[in-house]
């Protein structure tokens, strides 16, 4: 392998972590490249208005704020391979991973895979997504003031959406499998002592209804028991059943907590192995905002040159490094 085949920062992952991290390491002078995916710009690609970015007073479409993330990382040097990481080896330095069978090598790596929002995995669910199909209530709550909408899910997620929800919707109906929850007693009960959030359960989704132009009008409700079916009408449609992290291509590889999230240190981005960073949803399933991912992007980028620099002045560092010594202020 040649040196010049080395990159110095490569970055898995085309979402707003992974363009955020682009932009600063590539402003840094590293020439970053990014992997960003077959399904580049993320989670955001499947929704339609985005409010709560600052910077854009009149919203903007998620597709066209991911254009403009990727464009403006591009403007200072970014580098892009449009398709999927398949295999990755993080055991020595500089790292080698694959995308098929082509090999890459880097001396530092920023993970930036994302989550997955899961689906109910309906036709009509997929036709309507962004179009009053959602699958992020603190993201989307606002589009239905005065509106009916039903969520899906029996988790705390599903309850903290319903309970969100109600600042804005007159009615929520929350559709549920079984006839107890998983979520937490604290937040069932909270869910039940709200007087516009009603209960159906033992009850599955068939279908969400829509008109042609893509707009919700409801779902039909099959009863589990019964097997009787109705139709709830809705404006809006909540699927809160959880998300997966994209951490597969990384198992056995670098640490992850039980639900398969990415482990970082502390205040950084680091992980378990020194040299590879993450960033965003792949590392946070407490506040999954775009917002939140651009800033962690931002701070896996900044982690990344200052490990560079390290390297660059002889400050060798073991594979797993000492919990002393990975905080920043040490390096
Ligand atoms: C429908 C919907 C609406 C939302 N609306 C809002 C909103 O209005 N405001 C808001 O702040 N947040 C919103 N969110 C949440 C927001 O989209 C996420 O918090 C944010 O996108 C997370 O960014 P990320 O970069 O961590 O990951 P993601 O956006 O998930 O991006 C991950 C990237 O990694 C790539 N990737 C995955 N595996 C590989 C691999 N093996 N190799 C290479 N690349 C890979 C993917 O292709 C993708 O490009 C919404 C989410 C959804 C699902």
């Amino acid at each position: 392998m040649n040196e010049s085949d080395i990159r110095k920062v490569t970055i898995i992952g085309g979402g707003p972590a992974g363009y955020t991290a682009a932009l600063y390491t590539a402003r840094a002078n590293l020439t970053p490249l990014v992997i960003e995916g077959f399904a580049w710009g993320g989670q955001l690609m499947i929704t339609s208005d985005v409010e709560n970015y600052p910077g854009y007073p009149d919203g903007v479409l998620g597709p066209q704020m991911m254009q403009e993330f990727r464009a403006q990382a591009e403007r200072f040097g970014a580098e892009f391979i449009t398709d999927d990481v398949t295999r990755v080896d993080f055991s020595e330095r500089p790292f080698r991973f694959w995308v098929d069978d082509e090999e890459h090598h880097s001396e530092t790596v920023i993970i930036a895979t994302g989550a997955v929002a899961r689906q109910l995995g309906l036709e009509s669910e997929q036709k309507l997504q962004g179009a009053g199909v959602s699958y992020c209530a603190v993201c989307d709550a606002a589009f239905f003031r005065d509106k009916e909408v039903v969520v899906v899910g029996g988790g705390d997620s599903a309850m903290e959406e319903a309970i969100f929800l109600t600042k804005f919707a007159t009615k929520v109906t929350v559709v549920h499998r079984r006839d107890e929850f998983r979520a937490s007693p604290i937040m069932v009960d909270r869910a039940r002592a709200n007087e516009r959030i009603e209960f159906v359960l033992d009850s599955a989704v068939e279908e969400v209804l829509g008109t042609d132009e893509g707009r919700v009008t409801g779902a039909v409700i099959r009863n589990l028991r019964t097997e009787e079916t109705t139709e709830i009408p809705a404006d809006g449609f909540f699927v809160a059943i959880g998300h997966d992290p994209s951490t597969a291509l990384f198992r056995g590889q670098i640490d992850m907590d039980v639900g398969g999230y990415i482990e970082t240190r502390g205040k950084t981005t680091e992980t378990n192995v020194p040299g590879v960073f993450a960033a965003g949803d792949v590392q946070d399933h407490v506040y999954r905002q775009a917002v939140t991912a651009a800033g962690t992007g931002c701070q896996a980028a900044l982690d990344a040159e200052r490990f560079l620099a390290d390297l660059e002045g002889g400050v060798e560092r073991p594979l797993v490094a000492d919990e002393a010594l990975a905080t920043p202020q040490n390096w």
